[in-house]
């Protein structure tokens, strides 16, 4: 565990520099005299899925509504939280949000020991919480789970995205509880939401539909609950908000990020969102609207559900940790990776053994 010190903040424009520039619409700049929706002033941000215009003020005050409006929307009880921070725009910019809003925070990142793109999202991570007095922690994957990204990959390949996805997850709610919180926030956006929504339903996978709400409670004392306070905002919208903020997330990208078909979803669902502006938040909305749903969510907070999910639940026999059969999933993808290093390592050492026989001939 880590507290870092302060650092300047590089790469983005402040609000009074990216004033006079449309944030959102570079492609099409708003006209000089367009009036923003809420004080009439120039307008300079364009939300074409809520056919409004915003001053770069009033745009802030339009996200903060927003995450105010979403935690209202679950009926969020104020409590201290762990931010799950990769340093990418969503994660900084919902640490931000609840910080500003009088959250107590803690950030929690995960290196994920990928050369260039680690150092560089902890840098984030650091440049941004320090610039703000936030502390953090960060974890080495190598350290709590024996392998890093890169050795996930040399050993399983093809599937980098998605083992690193529940590892991410795994660690996250497990750091969480070990580090005192029993809330974790998660960045998840809008448009994450509804692309794992369509995923779902193309994939008639109901039971994660009726697990996708912005706030579940958690099942067992070992895992915490969730949150995610910006499914109400567009990426667009969080792009524009840390520009105006100064927030500075990650610029490198990830070098096994090709291929997710979650932004297969995504991509069709901006081609709906450009001909018909609104689309993607009335798809996601009308699903979280939905009463069955709520109710479901409302049985688990009284602790009706609870009671009955907890049983389902032992704990791991190897790591002590919640899991449905005698290892959890952790410890069994450990137990795979060190099985393919093993016959890796046999393998070579049958051809070097191989090749010696082959000298001496
Ligand atoms: S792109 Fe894939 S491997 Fe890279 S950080 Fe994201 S999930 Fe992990
Ligand atoms: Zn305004
Ligand atoms: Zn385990």
């Amino acid at each position: 565990m880590k507290m870092k010190k302060n650092s300047p903040l590089k790469h983005y424009s402040s609000p009074e520099q990216s004033r006079g520039q449309p944030v959102l619409s570079s492609d099409r700049p708003l006209p000089r005299g367009a009036k923003c929706n809420r004080c009439r002033g120039q307008a300079e941000v364009h939300l074409p899925s809520h056919h409004a215009n915003f001053c770069p003020d009033c745009f802030i005050h339009f996200v903060r509504t927003a995450v105010i409006r979403a935690l209202k929307e679950v009926n969020f009880q104020p409590r201290p939280l762990m931010v799950a921070v990769s340093g990418g725009k969503d994660s900084l910019a919902v640490w931000d949000l609840l910080h500003q809003l009088g959250y107590q925070t803690k950030g929690l990142h995960i290196n994920l020991g990928i050369s260039g793109f680690s150092e560089a999202s902890s840098q984030a991570v650091d440049d941004f919480a320090s610039s703000r007095g936030l502390e953090w922690s960060e974890y080495c994957l190598e350290d709590v789970f024996g392998y890093s990204i890169p050795e996930v990959h040399r050993l399983l390949r093809g599937k980098t995205c998605s083992l690193c996805g529940r590892l991410k997850r795994a660690f996250f709610n497990r750091l969480t509880v070990r580090e005192g919180f029993n809330t974790l926030v998660t960045g998840h956006n809008l448009d994450d939401e509804a692309g794992r929504l369509l995923g779902n339903l193309v994939g008639k996978r109901l039971e994660h539909v009726y697990k996708q709400y912005p706030y579940l409670p958690s099942p067992h004392p070992l895992i915490p609950a969730k949150l995610k306070p910006l499914y109400r905002l567009e990426i667009k919208e969080l792009l524009a908000y840390c520009r105006l903020k100064n927030i500075t997330p990650v610029q490198k990208i990830c070098s096994y990020s090709r291929g997710a078909t979650s932004h297969t979803f995504k991509q069709a669902l901006d081609f709906l969102e450009d001909s018909m502006p609104g689309t993607k938040r009335s798809f996601l909305f009308s699903y979280l609207r939905d009463s069955q749903l709520k109710d479901r969510l409302a049985c688990e907070q009284d602790g009706e559900g609870q009671r009955d999910r907890k049983t389902e639940y032992g704990l791991c026999q190897e790591c002590g940790c919640p899991a449905y059969a005698h290892r959890c999933g952790i410890c069994s993808l450990r137990q795979r990776l060190g099985d393919k290093e093993k016959s890796k390592q046999q393998r070579s050492e049958l051809k070097r053994q191989h090749l010696c026989l082959e000298e001496q001939k």
